[in-house]
């Protein structure tokens, strides 16, 4: 079964794309925590941080670079924070690898 974020690659379910290129997509969260909050992932479908394998380190690598470089074009130029929920426990609900991106207001810390 596809998950959301292939869905959405393959255009069957909409979303609001802010960016794209040959290894991940990124897309605003329909439920934002925070005046920007973005979900980044790859378009190769890894499920988890503990399924990233060795063949994965290039996209990995790209996907860092990448919400730098999207923080950037968002005007996260005073900061931002990266989350990746790993497994239940955490949060995560999509089993599809993604980065949050969540800025735009002062971040409280500890974030939980
Ligand atoms: P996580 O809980 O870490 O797996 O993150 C999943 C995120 O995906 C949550 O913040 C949801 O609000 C978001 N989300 C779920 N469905 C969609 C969708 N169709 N478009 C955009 N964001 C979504």
């Amino acid at each position: 079964m596809k998950s959301i974020f292939e869905k959405i690659l393959d255009a069957e379910i909409p979303a609001q794309k802010v960016y794209e290129d040959d290894i991940c997509a990124v897309i605003r969260d329909i439920n934002p925590q925070a005046p920007v909050h973005l979900l980044l992932f790859p378009r190769k479908r890894i499920e988890s941080v503990d399924a990233i394998g060795p063949d994965d380190l290039k996209i990995v690598s790209h996907l860092m670079l990448t919400a730098s470089k999207v923080a950037k074009m968002e005007g996260l130029g005073d900061g931002y924070r990266i989350v990746i929920n790993n497994g239940p426990s955490a949060g995560q609900t999509i089993d599809h690898l993604h980065l949050h991106i969540l800025g735009g207001k002062r971040l409280g810390w500890p974030p939980c």
